[in-house]
This record gives C-alpha cells, structure tokens and sequence, in this order.
C-alpha cells in the first residue's frame, strides 16, 4: 500500500515540476466547440459535437473545452456525453464565477473523472468592471477566490481566466494570478478577449507575469493564453506568449470563434513544428497528420467554410501554380515548400472503394477513417453507399465520410424528401416539383415553383409545402470527391422568420436534389430548433460575451 502512494506522489510531483518554465511542451487546448461554436450560425448538434470531440482525441489535442454547460440543457448534455465517451483528452466545462455555473460545470465534466477540468472566468480590466459588472477590486478578488474555492470542491484541475487580461492593469492582473493559484487553480489563462493586443506588448505581458508571479516560476501553475483575431494577430500573439513563458494554448480548428475568430490551432501547431528553431524548439502531441481531416469535419459540420487561400488547410495551401515554382518542386521539393503537405493530411488517398465492394471492406474503411458505427448505422450507410456506387465509378474516402456525416444530423425530421423533379434551360422557366411526406402527423404534400434557376424553383416548393419563407444566407457547392461523377456537397445557411440563421447540408450525385435536401434539413433543424425552445427556456449568458 505504501509502496502505491509512494508511486503516485512522485507522479504527482513530476507533473508539477513539468509544470516549470523549462518544460518544452505546449498543451493544446481547444475550444472550438465552445468558442468556435459561439460563432453565429455555427451551432451544432450534440451528436456532431461528440463527433468532433472524437476526432480531436484522435488528433491528440491535450485539453477539450466541450461547452458552457449552464447555458442550456443542450450545452449540459453535449458536454456530460463528451466527458463520458471520449477518451484520452481532459474535458473542460466553462463558467462563469457563480455557483450555479460552476456546479453545472462540475456535474457535467464529471463523467470524465481525473480528467475532469472545470474553467472558471471573471472579468478584471478597469472598463469591465466599471461598466459590465460593476464591482470593484477587491470584490473582484473576493469573488475568482471564492469561485476558484469552488470549482475546487469538483475537481483537481482547475482553471482561471482573468477575463480581457490584456487590458487589466498589471499590478492588479499579478494580485488576481497570486490569488487564484493560492485558492487552488493550476492554469491561469490569460485572454486577449477582444483582440487588441500586438505580439511585443503581449509577448512582454507572459514574460512579466511569469517574473512578478513566484508561484508561475515555481511550476504551481501555468500560464495559458486565449488570443481573438480582431487584427489578425491571434497567432502571432499567442507564438509571442509561448516565446515568454506561456505552456498552454487555447485555440480553435479552422480559427473559428466569436467575431474575428481565435488563434487557428493548425497554424500554431505547424509554426512551432516547421521553426522549432524559432520559438525555443517546443513541441505539442498533435498528431499534425490528422489536421486535414479534423479541419473538414469541422467545416462541414459547423457550415463554416475554409477560405481557398487558408495556411495550412485552405485548398490552395499547396498549390503551386506558377511554372517556375512548378518545375522547382518537380526538381526538389524544398525549393518552394517550406512543410511536406503530406504531414498535415494531404495526399493520403487510398484506393478507392467500388460497388463490387462487399459491407465488410466498407466497414473497415470507415473504421480506418475513424467512424465506429452500430450495425444499423452501417446498414443504413452501405445501402446508401451501393445507390451511389450504382451512380459513379470509384467511391472515394471523402464520399464515405460526406454519407456518415449525412447521418449525424440528430435532428427528427418534420419533413422528407419523397419526390423532386425539374426543367430548366436557357429558354425555359425554370420548374420543380417537390414532394414532401410530414412524420407526425403523417401526410404528403406535392407543390410546384418556378424560379431563377431550379435550385431556387425548389426552394420556393419546398417554402409553400413547409409554410415558412426562408432567406437564403449563404449557398455552398463542393466537389467531395474527384471526377464528373462525384458527389456534390451543399451547405446553406438560412434564416428563417428573423432568427439565428441555420446550417443545412446533404450530398448527392445530382446538385439540385443535394441543394433541395440541404435546404430542408435547414427547415427541420429550425422547425425542431423552434419546439425545443418552447419545451425550455434558453438562459444565455447574461453578461454578454464570455472570454
Ligand atoms: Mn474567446
């Protein structure tokens, strides 16, 4: 028994001497389904959120903020099931410095045991605390300690976010670090919440926290940071900050998030792997291969879509298309590529499935590509995969993943596709007809519309079958896979009756039936979106925008 003790406190103490400023690993912390998801219209269901939370495993991020679990019950659920299923990570639930935040966090995450971490905020900057909450110092003081206290009372791991850090005065920044570490937080994040700060100043503000804070010094506890793109400068800020002492990063895939975005975590973690020579050759567990993949699943499940000319991850990242360049990488790579795109997922195609392909290789491909399916699920994926392997020659991996995809959507439909046909061409008023069969009550209902094109001809059907009229935000049509026959991926992104606007996607080997189905899944999320809200009131956070 002693012996197990002895075991575990030195344990103990090596973590925590890990935690000194010589540690040469960064942890990642994401928060892109409670950051990224606070961007408007990038809601996402629960069992996408799981989806997401497991391929974050996989690409072997150390800390996932999964939500805010006091928002909402959906908030509460997304984050106790994550904290439960995923393995590896710690799983993080923010709150605010109020019991009620902090208890529904401590109950959410504690599925997820040691690696349970609750994240407590309170704002310090003069401007916050005169005006948004109007307190002032030392209750400020009084109330992160009491909250840290308990936070404490759940879990073990605790963090602290001195909320728009980068303008709180220093002196009382440094009182409120000392604080919270004494009251038991092993993380103090420091948050440049509304993107103002520049490299130098925030590089310079890590440094001197780490020289006035003996407890950051001594290992007790970290410092993170959490940095906005207002400027365009969440990566580089949050670089800076690791220069000075930072070990802790919190970021989002793709750079989703409030407003401008945060730092994108595949441009920080390939800037510290391609100049380990310039940022003091620290390293993070990503596996950076999976970055690619984990990048696409996020786009295509929060309807955000990657810009063409995003580093790392945007389509042309790696297209060269000058003929100088072109022959300089035909002769050597390096001459112009600065990372080998396959390390970051590029390239990885295997040999596409066909419709001879029997359910067991489907199975092990999606298997491989990380998808563990119930066998009804898979059922249901490999009819759907011999309909399209009918359809087209090669059924490629991304086809595969757009069908699973297709099916995380928890939503029950008010409505289905049961029938679409249309006309169109240059001299003919473009015609659909849409028929859509209702679950409950059951009934099927046939219109017509016309329209500028047949896109929008059954959107106007669909309109007049469901009773909304919905305004067509953005329309987005992808190529999932290679050749003329490959599926065609669209996301909309609708508003209906003046409200939040809704994601909607679906897949198909024919456009305008991908676009049809993509605008009525909107339909069914918002019409489910609106029962769910009239079961419950919706608490949003009072005080505005956290972190
Ligand atoms: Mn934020």
């Amino acid at each position: 028994m002693r012996w197990v003790f002895f075991l575990l406190d030195s344990a103990d103490t090596m973590e925590t001497n890990a935690m000194n400023r010589d540690d040469r690993r960064v942890r990642i912390f994401d928060t892109t389904l409670r950051d990224g998801e606070q961007c408007p219209g990038a809601s996402m269901s629960p069992r996408e959120k799981l989806e997401i939370a497991r391929q974050l495993a996989r690409l072997g991020v150390d800390i996932i903020e999964a939500g805010f679990p006091v928002i909402s019950a959906g908030d509460f659920g997304a984050v106790e099931t994550i904290a439960r299923q995923v393995r590896g990570p710690i799983i993080a639930g923010l709150a605010r410095c109020v019991p009620k935040d902090i208890d529904a966090a401590g109950a959410a995450v504690k599925p997820a045991g040691r690696r349970g971490r609750i994240h407590v905020f309170l704002a310090t900057s003069k401007i916050h605390r005169e005006y948004k909450l109007g307190k002032a110092e030392d209750e400020i003081l009084r109330l992160a300690v009491e909250g840290v206290r308990r936070a404490r009372q759940w879990v073990e791991d605790v963090e602290f976010s001195p909320e728009d850090a980068s303008r709180t005065e220093r002196d009382f920044l440094v009182q409120v670090c000392r604080a919270v570490v004494a009251a038991g937080a092993h993380t103090v994040n420091i948050p440049d919440t509304v993107g103002y700060a520049t490299p130098d100043e925030f590089g310079a503000l890590i440094r001197y926290l780490y020289e006035q804070v003996p407890e950051f010094a001594r290992g007790e506890a970290i410092i993170s940071v959490h940095c906005h793109n207002d400027l365009g400068l969440a990566v580089a800020n949050s670089l800076a900050a690791v220069r000075n002492g930072a070990r802790q990063v919190e970021c989002t895939v793709n750079g989703i998030g409030e407003r401008a975005g945060n730092a994108a975590l595949e441009e920080i973690v390939m800037a510290l792997k391609t100049r380990a020579d310039a940022f003091g050759r620290l390293t993070t567990r990503i596996r950076t291969r999976e970055l690619l993949k984990t990048s696409r699943l996020v786009s295509r499940l929060s309807g955000m879509i990657v810009q063409r000319n995003k580093a790392i991850v945007g389509e042309n990242a790696f297209a060269h298309s000058s003929g100088i360049h072109q022959d300089g990488i035909l002769k050597r790579r390096e001459t112009y590529e600065i990372m080998d795109p396959r390390d970051v997922g590029w390239g990885q195609t295997e040999l596409p499935l066909t419709k001879h392909s029997g359910r067991h290789a489907v199975s092990a491909r999606l298997r491989h590509l990380g998808f563990r399916l119930s066998d009804r699920d898979l059922d249901e994926i490999f009819a759907k995969f011999k309909d399209i392997g009918d359809k087209k020659k090669f059924v490629y991996d991304e086809d595969l993943i757009a069908l699973v995809e297709g099916r995380l959507d928890d939503v029950p439909p008010t409505w289905t596709l049961d029938y679409l046909g249309f006309s169109s061409g240059n001299h003919a008023i473009p015609t659909a007809t849409v028929r859509l069969r209702r679950t409950t009550p059951t009934s099927v209902v046939q219109e017509a519309g016309t329209g500028d094109g047949p896109v929008h001809a059954a959107i106007r059907a669909i309109d007049r079958i469901v009773g909304l009229e919905g305004e067509l935000l953005e329309y987005g049509l992808r190529a999932v896979s290679q050749g003329t026959d490959a599926l065609g991926e669209v996301v909309v992104k609708v508003r209906f009756d003046r409200g939040e606007p809704v994601v909607g996607r679906a897949s198909s080997t024919d456009v305008v039936e991908a676009s049809a189905r993509a605008y009525l899944s909107a339909v069914n999320r918002y019409l489910y979106g609106r029962a769910a809200t009239s079961r419950r009131t919706r608490r949003r956070n009072g005080n505005g925008t956290p972190l």
